[in-house]
C-alpha cells in the first residue's frame, strides 16, 4: 500500500512509493531488538577457550569449521537490517584491534536484551541512549584505572596475550609455536614513527600450504610467491636478485577477429613463422636489456619466451597474483611496468636471495633478505586444509593482539576480571547519576557481566555461582584482576595466571557494542521499498500492488 494524507482541500498527496512498506514506534523497535539479539545468541556459545564451534555450510557446499566469530558472521547471510548492524560491530572491531569480535556483538546483544526491560517500564529510548553513552564512558575509565603498562620488549608478556588470543581455537599443541612467529613477525615489522611505535600487520604475508603439520609452520624473511619458475631450463636461485615485474602478458595478443591467411608456398610460412618467433625473441630482448635477472609476470608468458630467457639464464614466473605484485614491488622497490618498451634498469627491485623451494607437493618461490626488511611472511602448515584455515584465523589474532600491544602498551585481565570491575565501578556510578539515567546505566553493568556468565556457562560451570564469587573477590582490596579460570572453575587472579589481553581490544568491544545498541534503539520508523522486480540491474517498476514484500 503506498502511504496518502490529503490537503486542506482533501486533495490526496502521494508520500511513499506504491509497495512501500512501513513499520513503526515500538513494533518497529521490538522487531529490531530480536533480529540483533538473535545473532548475539547465536554467537554466544562459541565464546572463550572452552567455547563450542560452529559447522558453516556455503552455498557451493564448501565446509567452515570454526569458533571466531567474524569469520561466523562473514560465512552467514542475514537479511534483517538491524540483524546486518550487528555483523557490522564484528566487522569494525575486527578491522580496528583484530580481537573481541564475539564479545563485541553478545555485549551488543546483552545490551538490547537489557533495554528491552526498561522499555516495557516506560522508559523512553534517548534516557537508555543517554545512560549507555555515560555507562560506556565510565567503563573506559574503568579499563584504563586497571590496565597494566607492559614493556615491549617483555617477551613473555607478549606470549601470554597471544596465547590468550588464541585460547579458543583448535590449533591444540601448536600454540606457543604460532604465538612465537607471531610474535617475531609483529617485532620484525614495526617500526617507531615520531614518539609512536606502528606494527601494521598488512605487511605479514600469510601464505597457506596444507601438508606437514603445525609445527612446520614457518616465519620467512621476505616475501612467498605460490608459483614456480616456468621452465626447467632456467636457474632456481640467484643471490642479489634484480626484479622486473611487468602486469602485460609475454605473448603475442591473438586477434578478436577471425582471420585467414593463405600461404602457397612453404618459404611463405616459415617467412611467417620466424616473423612470430622474432616478435617473442624482441620481447625476450627487452627484459636482458633491462638488467632483470628474474621477471614476475602478472599474465601469460610464451614458451618461445620462457625458452629465449632460459638461454639468457633468467628467470621467469607467470600469473602472478595481482597482491603478490604489490608486496614485491613494496619489498623489492621494483616498479610495475605495463609496457614492456618502458622497462628500465631503474625500474627493477632488489632482492638478496630468489629461490624456488618445493614445498610439499608444491614449488613456491620464495624472495628473501629484500631491500624493505618490513616485509615478512608466514608459512602456515596443518595437514588438513581446514586446519591450515583455522590456523590461519589463530594467526591473524595472534597477530593482532600482539601488534595492539606494541602499539599501545597496556593489557587487562581477561577472564571476566575486566567486565566485574566495571560492572562494580558502575553500579556505584550509577547511585550518583539518580535519576532514570542510573536505570540505564544499571542496565549496562547487568549486560557487561554477560561476559564472564557465558565463559562460565561455555565452560559447564554454574555461572550464578561464579558471578557470586567473581563479585566478592572485587569488593576485596587487590581484587580488580580476579577472574574466572574456565578449566577449573576457580576465580583466581587473571594477570598473575597469563590470561591477559590488550586494552584497546576491550575498549573497542565496549565503544563498539554501545554505539551500535545505541543506535538500533534510536529506531522508531522502518520504511522499506519495495525491491524493483527483475532483481538489480532489470528492467525494474513492478505493477501496481505486486507482490513480494513482506
Ligand atoms: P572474542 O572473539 O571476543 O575474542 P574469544 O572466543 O576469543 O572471543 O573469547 C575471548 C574471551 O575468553 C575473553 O573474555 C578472554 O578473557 C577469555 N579467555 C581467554 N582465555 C581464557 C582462559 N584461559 N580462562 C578464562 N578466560 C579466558
Ligand atoms: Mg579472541
Amino acid at each position: 500500500m503506498a502511504y496518502l494524507t490529503t490537503t486542506g482541500s482533501g486533495q490526496p498527496v502521494l508520500i511513499l512509493k506504491e509497495g512501500t512498506t512501513r513499520n513503526r514506534g515500538k513494533e518497529a523497535q521490538r522487531n529490531n531488538i530480536m533480529a540483533a539479539r538473535v545473532i548475539g545468541e547465536v554467537l554466544k556459545t562459541t565464546l572463550g577457550p572452552r567455547g563450542m564451534d560452529k559447522m558453516l555450510i556455503d552455498s557451493l557446499g564448501d565446509i567452515t569449521i570454526t569458533n571466531d566469530g567474524a569469520a561466523i558472521l562473514k560465512e552467514i547471510d542475514v537479511e534483517h537490517p538491524a540483524a546486518k548492524m550487528m555483523v557490522e560491530i564484528s566487522k569494525t572491531q575486527d578491522d580496528m584491534v583484530g580481537d573481541g569480535t564475539t564479545t563485541a556483538v553478545v555485549l551488543a546483544s546483552e545490551l538490547l536484551k537489557k533495554a528491552e526491560e526498561l522499555l516495557d517500564q516506560n522508559i523512553h529510548p534517548t534516557i537508555l541512549v543517554s545512560g549507555y553513552r555515560k555507562a560506556a564512558q565510565k567503563a573506559i575509565e574503568t579499563i584504563n584505572k586497571i590496565a597494566v603498562t607492559v614493556n615491549i620488549d617483555d617477551r613473555k608478556t607478549l606470549l601470554k596475550v597471544a596465547l590468550t588470543s588464541i585460547s579458543g581455537k583448535a590449533v591444540g599443541g601448536a600454540s606457543e609455536h604460532l604465538a612465537e612467529i607471531a610474535i617475531d613477525a609483529v617485532k620484525q615489522i614495526a617500526e617507531q614513527r615520531g614518539d609512536k611505535m606502528i606494527a601494521d600487520i598488512d605487511n605479514i604475508q600469510l601464505v597457506k600450504k596444507t601438508g606437514k603439520s603445525l609445527l612446520e609452520t614457518q616465519l620467512i624473511q621476505g616475501i612467498i610467491v605460490d608459483k614456480e619458475i616456468v621452465h626447467p631450463g632456467m636457474p632456481k636461485k640467484k643471490e642479489n636478485a634484480k626484479i622486473a615485474l611487468l602486469d602485460s602478458a609475454l605473448e603475442i595478443e591473438k586477434t578478436e577477429m577471425s582471420a585467414e591467411i593463405r600461404i602457397r608456398d612453404p618459404s611463405q610460412m616459415k617467412a611467417f613463422l620466424d616473423q612470430e618467433t622474432s616478435m617473442l625473441k624482441v620481447m625476450s630482448d627487452k627484459i636482458k636489456k633491462s638488467g632483470a635477472d628474474i621477471v614476475f609476470c602478472q599474465k601469460g608468458v610464451d614458451d618461445m619466451v620462457q625458452h629465449f630467457l632460459a638461454k639468457e639464464g633468467i628467470m621467469a614466473a607467470r600469473r602472478v597474483k595481482e597482491s603478490d605484485m604489490e608486496k614485491l614491488a613494496r619489498a623489492t622497490g621494483a616498479r610495475i611496468v605495463s609496457d614492456l618498451d618502458d622497462l628500465k634498469a631503474k625500474d627493477l627491485g632488489l632482492a638478496g636471495m630468489v629461490e624456488e623451494r618445493k614445498i610439499g607437493e608444491d614449488k613456491m618461490l620464495f624472495v628473501e633478505k629484500c631491500k624493505d626488511p618490513h616485509s615478512v611472511a608466514i608459512l602456515i602448515r596443518a595437514g588438513l586444509e581446514r586446519m591450515v584455515d583455522e590456523a590461519e584465523r589463530a594467526m591473524t589474532d595472534a597477530l593482532s593482539v600482539v601488534s595492539d600491544v606494541i602499539e599501545n602498551n597496556k593489557i587487562v585481565g581477561g577472564g571476566g576480571a575486566v567486565e566485574i570491575e566495571i560492572a562494580k565501578d558502575l553500579r556505584n556510578y550509577a547511585t550518583k547519576v539518580g535519576g532514570r539515567e542510573q536505570l540505564a546505566i544499571e542496565a549496562f553493568a547487568d549486560a557487561v557481566e554477560v561476559i564472564p556468565k557465558t565463559l562460565a556457562e561455555n565452560g559447564g560451570l554454574d555461572a550464578i555461582d561464579v558471578l557470586v564469587d567473581l563479585r566478592s573477590a572485587h569488593e576485596k582490596k587487590g581484587g580488580e584482576n580476579m577472574g574466572l579460570n574456565v578449566f577449573t572453575g576457580k576465580v583466581r587472579d587473571s594477570i598473575e595466571s597469563g590470561v591477559v589481553e590488550p586494552v584497546v581490544v576491550k575498549e573497542q568491544a565496549i565503544k563498539s557494542a554501545a554505539e551500535s545498541a545505541s543506535m538500533i534503539l534510536r529506531i522508531d520508523d522502518v520504511i522499506t521499498s519495495k525491491a524493483p522486480k527483475g532483481g538489480p540491474g532489470g528492467p525494474g517498476g513492478g505493477m501496481p500492488g505486486g507482490e513480494g514484500e513482506e
